[in-house]
């Protein structure tokens, strides 16, 4: 359901959405029409998304952040408003993010509300070079309209030759500067692991967003480095959390839960490890950020039945899920082609329904990358440890992306 269709959503409809957040939840749907986000005197006090705290910075967050990897209303964001009157107010965006214009709707609505003092924004720097990040930090600033950042990542790091001794001292001086309170990393590829396991030793870095959902909870390698951070007293993100398909497939559809749906229920599993803070979530609706919040409010822990229903689920649909270790298949292939980001392009393009995101940064790769026709796959395929069948979701791919 689209904002602008909210006026023709039903009651019975708003109960059923808002169903897990009691009556306070149902308050706060009725309530989505106001385009501004103060709340109106003598308002009932709406409840708020727990919090944690976020490792060594010592800050509490809420559990639920705003994924900002999506276009926004530029003049005025209703879901930014909404998120920020349950307690939402942890904001995760990056300098590449909707080519710059999701930013940019954050800093228009940083300046309309002034309530930039009540926000924590975190944003991101695709460039990996001290400098880069210098000059990102800066570019952010100008469109979030703000002077400070609360914390400020590395964006999709993959090598761990960018946390360097002079990665360290640029982070120092922005923090000196009063420029950011806090640095870490974000990554989605196979390395994280490595990654989490190299940043456990570097007393600089105070938080991480990784990739990290059910379909983990058998690997060691990621589970070890976790534990490494959390010793460490890193704060751990959660991203990707929904392990998403690459495909339509209709085993995608089948889970079902005992009292949380599918989206609810994962981001339940992931809340019941304790050494993640948070999950970051992309709330492109303002359905998915009441069902998102109606899970995150309701205290009940995901129960064992649905635990199990999970771990069933991701078996089935095991081959579905690229864990973008391209690190493998890669070997196998001409060099230059990037199975991991295509394959995330394509979830994009099926599971969160977006084409024209899938198709813009599918077009970003460089030329190798996206010449597919030709390519035999096999032995690609052969060495997933997925068991993907590589070929069939690359010629989906080269028709839905190009
Ligand atoms: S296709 Fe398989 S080996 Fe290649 S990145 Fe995805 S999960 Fe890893």
């Amino acid at each position: 359901m689209k904002f602008n269709d909210q006026k023709q959503m039903s009651r019975r409809e708003m109960l059923k959405v808002a169903g897990l957040a009691g009556l306070a939840g149902v308050a706060s749907v009725t309530g989505l029409a106001a385009a501004e986000p103060a709340k109106a005197e003598g308002e009932p006090q709406l409840p708020q998304v727990p919090r944690r705290v976020l490792g060594k910075t010592g800050q509490k967050v809420p559990i639920l952040l705003m994924g900002m990897a999506m276009k926004f209303d530029n003049k005025f964001e209703p879901k930014f408003a909404e998120a920020m009157r349950f307690g939402v107010n942890n904001f995760d965006a990056a300098d590449c993010y909707a080519g710059g214009t999701s930013e940019s709707a954050l800093g228009n609505f940083v300046d309309r509300t002034g309530k930039r003092k009540e926000m924590w924004i975190t944003t991101k720097s695709c460039d990996h070079s001290p400098a880069g990040v210098e000059r990102l930090v800066n570019q952010s600033f100008e469109r979030l309209k703000t002077d400070y950042v609360d914390l400020m990542f590395l964006h999709g790091l993959k090598d761990e030759k960018f946390l360097s001794p002079e990665m360290a001292q640029m982070a120092d001086k922005l923090k000196k500067a009063g420029k950011i309170r806090f640095f870490g990393f974000s990554c989605h590829d196979g390395t994280g692991a490595q990654l989490l396991t190299k940043a456990a030793t570097l007393p600089w870095i105070d938080a991480i967003m990784f990739k990290y959902n059910f379909r983990d909870y058998g690997n060691q390698e990621l589970n070890d480095a976790m534990d490494a951070c959390h010793k460490s007293n890193i704060g751990l993100i959660a991203m990707k959390t929904q392990g998403s398909a690459v495909s339509f497939d209709d085993r995608v559809k089948k889970f079902e839960g005992e009292k949380f749906n599918r989206a609810q229920a994962v981001l339940k599993a992931v809340w019941a490890d304790e050494r993640i803070a948070a999950a970051v979530s992309h709330m492109d609706t303002l359905e998915k950020m009441k069902q998102n919040i109606a899970a995150a409010l309701d205290q009940t822990p995901i129960a064992a039945a649905d635990q199990a229903r999970l771990q069933q689920y991701a078996a089935a649909t095991e081959d579905l899920y690229c864990a973008g270790c391209d690190h493998i298949c890669g070997q196998e292939l001409p060099a230059g082609l990037q199975v991991g980001n295509t394959l995330r392009f394509l979830m994009y393009h099926d599971s969160y329904r977006d084409p024209e995101k899938a198709r813009e940064l599918f077009a970003k790769l460089p030329a190798e990358a996206r010449q597919l026709a030709g390519v035999d796959f096999s032995a690609a395929s052969a060495v997933c440890p997925r068991h993907i069948n590589i070929a069939k979701h690359m010629e989906r791919a080269s028709h839905v992306l190009a």
